[in-house]
């Protein structure tokens, strides 16, 4: 059995430090394009199309290392069950903290989104790993009318990042539902990411399921075996009492928690996932958490599962 080490932790580190997101598409031969907002005449037929559902739960994944994409540990195993007791969703909308844009925001169109391996030093097994599940064009535009408070551009490059696959296939293992993400523009403030998952709340009656994907405690320059920080718990139980309280202001506002916040989140993009999924909840709907423990000391994998 393969398990993840510090090293392969490590090694994922520097990939990300050294590898940004323009790099990656040079690397893969893909160059940077966005297509403008379309005007959606046919919107109306599209909405009329689509059939209303009851209201679909909402998910925060704590995703972790992508090598519980294959192996049989606990988090994986949840994954498992979860796929097997959700409401089955007419489509899956991802905000991942692996696709991050500047000053945009971009929704994936493409009808056959492409499995990114966007990580290094892991084992073949996992380069190996496809996710072949179809995109959504007809739920990206809709997305895209949903939105009003910035514009959402159709994006045809990006496709399924880790922070969408390593957990969507052991959680809907056919591949079959239309999957698409959306990216989160690192230029804006904390608030607009969370008003930005407000709007996305109407979804849920399509039918779609969203997914925030990210962690609560996310530092990978601290990762230990048998070690789980203070300031790591600290942070991971603030974060609750906060959500449990239905503080939403003090999440947004998680900086005010000085230097255990900057332990926790030495940039603060695994964090940001979690603001879509709060703001696209009722504050009166049940939250249960899962996954919630520390893996390697310094990533809270706690998870959340609303529902009405
Ligand atoms: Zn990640």
């Amino acid at each position: 059995m393969i398990f993840q080490s510090i090293d392969f932790f490590n090694r994922l580190n520097l990939t990300s430090i050294t590898m940004k997101r323009k790099d990656f598409l040079k690397s893969t031969g893909l160059t940077a394009l966005s297509l403008p907002l379309m005007k959606l005449n046919a919107f109306s037929t599209l909405s009329s199309n689509l059939k209303s559902s009851q209201k679909m739960p909402l998910m925060f994944v704590g995703h972790g290392s992508p090598m519980n994409a294959i192996v049989q540990n606990d988090f994986h195993k949840k994954w498992q069950s979860l796929g097997l007791s959700l409401p089955e969703p007419q489509a899956i909308l991802v905000i991942s903290a692996h696709w991050l844009t500047n000053k945009s925001t971009k929704v994936t169109a493409m009808s056959t989104p492409e499995t990114i391996h966007d990580f290094g030093g892991f084992p073949n097994e996992l380069f190996q790993q496809q996710y072949p599940a179809p995109g959504s064009p007809e739920m990206a535009k809709l997305t895209i009318n949903q939105i009003h408070s910035t514009i959402v551009h159709q994006d045809m490059e990006w496709g399924l990042d880790h922070g969408t696959w390593s957990v969507l296939k052991p959680m809907f293992p056919q591949a079959k539902t239309p999957v698409y993400q959306l990216s989160i523009d690192m230029s804006k403030p904390i608030q607009f990411h969370f008003d930005l998952g407000k709007e996305l709340k109407a979804l849920r009656s399509k039918g779609v399921l969203i997914i925030g994907s990210g962690n609560i405690v996310h530092n990978l320059m601290q990762l230990r075996r048998h070690v789980t920080y203070d300031w790591a718990e600290s942070f991971d139980h603030s974060i609750k009492t906060f959500i449990d309280k239905r503080d939403f202001k003090s999440v947004i506002g998680f900086q005010k928690l000085g230097k255990v916040a900057e332990l926790a989140h030495p940039s603060y993009d695994h964090l940001l996932p979690l603001m879509y999924t709060l703001g696209a909840m009722d504050k009166n709907e049940s939250i249960e958490y899962f996954n919630d423990s520390f893996d390697l000391g310094a990533i809270s994998m706690r998870s959340l599962l609303i529902s009405s």
